[in-house]
């Protein structure tokens, strides 16, 4: 019973949140991350940059209407 050994199907990987080497298996609920904080922390910058990919910020101005985005004098350039 040796904590040190490495468990079969078990191995380590870097935290991508915070670099800590983190063993990436079934007894680390947070793989691959080392903690809830850095799991936490990635996904919630994973989520808004997949939101803002999905929205696709050009297409959305162009369908906003006339009416409830006034336009601006002002040349495109
Ligand atoms: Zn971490």
């Amino acid at each position: 019973m040796s904590v040190n050994s490495p468990r079969p199907g078990a191995r380590i990987v870097p935290c991508p949140g915070c670099g800590t080497p983190t063993p990436y298996g079934p007894d680390n609920p947070w793989r691959p991350f080392c903690s809830e904080r850095c799991r936490n922390g990635d996904l919630g910058a994973w989520s808004s940059e997949s939101y803002r990919m999905a929205v696709k910020p050009t297409e959305a101005d162009d369908d906003i209407p006339e009416a409830q985005a006034p336009r601006q004098d002002s040349p495109r350039h």
